[in-house]
């Protein structure tokens, strides 16, 4: 039976398509925004995390996933006073509360997540899980009467979700099946074939469009633009509909001239283009990169409130409904 592997599935979701809704997120993407506050959704394989906070450190533990790793690829790592432990004894020595957390060795590490199966705090995890499309909307059945109630459905996004075509296919369609709204989040950066096999699944795009200058796109997420853009004529022609989203990154395309270039494509996508949704740039995905042992994370400052305020002024004039997340 087709699985699809799968990082997060967040209910209740307000921010992503009409009404409340329940968003699954696929694992794997083919591009590499340095803002991703997901970066853990990227790899297409299961990817060990590892969360400092929750460590109960080795003496707690009795080293048990150093044990566990067969490969030699955790070690011990940096001390941490345990804050709690002071909190409920004030004055107490913080030698007496000082915890030898581990380090993991991503060299060596090949993602296998037996440390994981004895970490009982759950500071060494396995992100990506596999599922049927079965079991995912069984999952969303109890919400049901939310969504029918507030206009709001399911989300399918990643990642790239279009990057599992089949498997997203199948969960699109059953969902669909079922009389379930459906809004597909994506980069659009997918072949036509397999954008075209989800249309009558769809019942919104998603649609990132981060710069129009192919050559910035690619120097700086990897891929060229004009597989996206093509993609949106190409739905927009068949009848799709869309909520534009445009992260607006300090650096990247945080500018008037881009925001206007990207106001003068959605007009050009006609009446297909629903909103427009300006995310503001934030950097609360930061600690996420440390977990997985990445370090190509993006740290800016994000835009003022005037300035997103700005941006949406140069949309609206151009006769599109705006918001800003
Ligand atoms: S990572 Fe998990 S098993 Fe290892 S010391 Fe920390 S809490 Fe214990
Ligand atoms: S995931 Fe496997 S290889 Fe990596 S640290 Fe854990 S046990 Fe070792």
């Amino acid at each position: 039976m087709i699985t699809g592997r799968v990082y997060d599935i967040q209910p209740f979701s307000v921010h992503d398509g009409p009404g409340v809704r329940t968003t699954i997120f696929l694992k794997g993407c083919p591009l590499r925004c340095p803002w991703c506050h997901s970066p853990e959704s990227q790899a297409f394989y299961k990817q060990l995390s590892w969360f400092s906070m929750r460590c109960l450190g080795t003496k707690v533990c009795n080293d048990k996933c150093l044990k566990a790793c067969e490969k030699g690829a955790i070690e011990y790592g940096q001390t941490r006073v345990d804050g709690t432990a002071l909190d409920l004894n004030p004055g107490a020595d913080p030698a007496e509360y000082t915890l030898q957390l581990v380090h993991v060795k991503r060299d060596l590490c090949d993602n296998c997540g037996d440390c994981a199966k004895v970490c009982r705090a759950k500071a060494l995890e396995l992100t990506g899980t596999d599922y049927t499309v079965d079991e995912l909307v069984r999952m969303m059945k109890k919400d049901k009467q939310f969504f029918d109630r507030t206009g709001g459905g399911v989300t399918v996004s990643g990642g790239e979700a279009l990057s599992q075509p089949e498997f997203t296919l199948a969960l699109l369609k059953a969902l669909k099946d079922r009389g379930y709204h459906t809004a597909l989040d994506t980069t659009g950066f997918a072949p036509w074939a397999v954008v075209e096999s989800v249309l009558p699944y769809v019942d919104i795009f998603l649609l990132d469009l981060k710069h129009m200058d192919s050559a910035t796109h690619e120097a700086v997420v990897k891929v060229p633009n004009g597989p996206i853009l093509e993609n949106a004529r190409k739905i927009a022609a068949a009848g799709g509909k869309f909520q534009i989203r445009v992260p607006i990154i300090p650096g990247f395309n945080a500018s008037e001239k881009n925001m206007r270039e990207t106001a003068e494509f959605c007009v050009e996508l006609g009446e297909s283009v629903e909103v427009v949704q300006l995310l503001p740039y934030h950097n609360l995905g930061v600690a996420k990169y440390a977990r997985i042992g990445d370090d190509k994370v993006l740290q800016a400052e994000p835009p003022t409130d005037e300035f997103m305020e700005h941006m949406k002024e140069i949309c609206e004039s151009y006769g599109l409904k705006t918001i800003i997340h």
